[in-house]
């Protein structure tokens, strides 16, 4: 890899210390409010995670519990725990079956099962609900056709995943209303989708964590820099504002912030911000059974698609709740949001887009009109420049781990990616306890490296080039 000196396009900066208040974390867990498990930062440990995201969480889960293992770590976050993009995020947690390799997407749908479990079995609070599925609605025949293709190639290859999905062609408009999509030219229902409050889902986690003598959270602590320690060779210092750190082992669990640590990931996680609204929807509210994900051709005069997506929270009564967390109108984002890792601001003119362009295409039972928000925030994501996660020990930086860049998904796949990696940095076995063994896609080589650096940077393709918005996968 190359060295990791001087300032790279599109490297990241820190999280910013003042970013735009998320619906997600209006209702902060006091236990984890300002959390330092002890005063000082401790001077030694084990293993540091960095980041308190989903991952960072999974992987602590899995070092301590999972794996039982007898080691110090400790959790370094720059901000209140579950402060990036978990707690900023959309809500949606759903696979993505086709359009990608259909290893990943067989992990993914493994990974939403495990979600899905844990939250039963653990009676986790987080708002988790189950989909009749998730719409994808076409706004575009060309599009259409695209998904189409896509599917028909999976039924002949891969049969269970596209058993997954149903095809409602534009002959079909009675349906298409129903699924309250009446103006889209053609819609795919992916059967596996699930809404949730993913902030509450980490406070449990974290918080179930924090009893454990061995784990050590320490919030509101920024972690400016990773180097060689130049006193114990073979460990990590890692400098803050409140002391350094030594460790062998360390993960970044850091997403759209990786390169400002590793800045030689500069080109391939990409930090990319993305804009989120909370909807009032009109009286009387209509009960959502379904996400949706709206894609469109650009339209004249701009060069991006449209690409949007929603979940609704509970309906309280026909007048209160059923906010409908709307995401998207990155195409008229500064720079597409590509190289954005400052979430300490909203764009107006998105933030315009999102509550005038909801209904429609959503039938949401009143009048087509610019509809009220109560929350609008920004929040930074990680694109890959291969579309993939990349996941595991650093080639050339040995002791340091990444687990990140999962585009704009994220919550179907980090907890069993974290958990992959977790096992790696015990040196056990990656496919334990029954689950799917991590994607040979996520998995970090000189290799991928190299060939990923041989494909389009993001900046060229606006990180558009998988799913629906690129031909049929190759079935591989
Ligand atoms: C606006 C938006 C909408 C999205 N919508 C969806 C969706 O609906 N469904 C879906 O599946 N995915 C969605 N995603 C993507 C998903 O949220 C992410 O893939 C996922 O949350 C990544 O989790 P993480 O734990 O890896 O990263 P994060 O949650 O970002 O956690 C990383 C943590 O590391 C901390 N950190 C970073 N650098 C440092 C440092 N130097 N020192 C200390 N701490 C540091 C950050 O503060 C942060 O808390 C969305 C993302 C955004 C931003």
């Amino acid at each position: 890899m190359a060295s990791d000196t001087g300032p790279r396009t599109n490297q990241a900066g820190l999280p910013s210390a003042n970013p735009t208040s998320s619906y997600w974390l209006r209702e902060p867990n006091a236990l984890l409010l300002g959390h330092r498990s002890t005063p000082d930062l401790p001077e030694e440990a084990d293993i540091v995670i960095i980041g308190s995201g989903i991952t960072g969480a999974f992987a602590a889960r899995s070092l301590l519990q999972d794996y039982s293992c007898n080691k110090k770590v400790v959790m370094i976050e720059a901000r209140e725990a579950c402060g990036g993009a978990t707690g900023r995020n959309g809500g949606h947690c759903q696979p993505l079956v086709y359009g990608t390799n259909p290893a990943v997407a067989a992990f993914e749908l493994e990974t939403f099962s495990f979600l899905e479990r844990l939250v039963r079995d653990e009676n986790i609070d987080c708002d988790w609900i189950t989909l009749s599925g998730g719409v994808h609605a076409f706004m575009s025949t060309p599009l259409f056709q695209t998904a189409v293709a896509q599917v028909d190639s999976l039924t002949k290859t891969h049969p269970f995943l596209a058993s997954q999905l149903e095809v409602i062609l534009p002959t079909n408009p009675s349906k298409l209303a129903r699924l309250r999509a009446p103006n889209c030219h053609g819609a795919i229902i992916q059967k596996t989708a699930a809404s949730l409050w993913p902030y509450k889902l980490i406070a449990h986690i974290l918080t179930s964590l924090l009893p454990n003598p061995n784990f050590n959270l320490q919030t509101n602590t920024p972690v400016l820099s990773l180097s060689p320690s130049p006193s114990s060779p073979g460990k990590h210092q890692i400098l803050t504002p409140r002391g350094t750190l030594t460790t062998p082992k360390v993960l970044l669990a850091t997403n759209g912030y990786t390169s400002h640590l590793l800045p030689s990931l500069s080109d391939l996680i990409v930090p990319v911000r993305g804009q989120i609204s909370a909807i009032v929807p009109p009286s009387p509210v209509q009960t959502l059974t379904h996400s949706y994900l709206f894609a469109a051709d650009p339209e004249k005069g701009q060069h991006a698609p449209r690409d949007d997506y929603l979940v609704q929270r509970p309906v309280l009564t026909p007048d209160s709740g059923g906010e409908v967390i709307y995401g998207g109108g990155r195409r008229l984002a500064l720079r597409l949001g590509l190289g954005q890792y400052n979430d300490d601001e909203l764009e107006l003119k998105v933030a315009h887009y999102l509550r005038s362009n909801l209904s429609p295409p959503l039938d949401l039972g009143g009048k087509d009109e610019e509809l009220p928000a109560t929350y609008e925030w920004t929040g930074v994501m990680g694109y890959s420049r291969d579309s993939n996660a990349w996941v595991g020990e650093v080639p050339s930086h040995r002791g340091i781990w990444v687990c990140a860049g999962y585009t704009g998904h994220g919550m179907p796949s980090a907890a069993l990616s974290a958990r992959a990696v977790a096992a790696q940095m015990l040196g056990l076995p990656e496919s334990g306890q029954g689950h799917a063994r991590l994607p040979e896609e996520f998995k970090i080589t000189e290799e991928r490296i190299n060939r990923a650096r041989q494909g389009a940077k993001l900046e060229d393709c606006g990180g558009w080039e998988g799913a629906y918005f690129s031909g049929p996968a190759d079935g591989e």
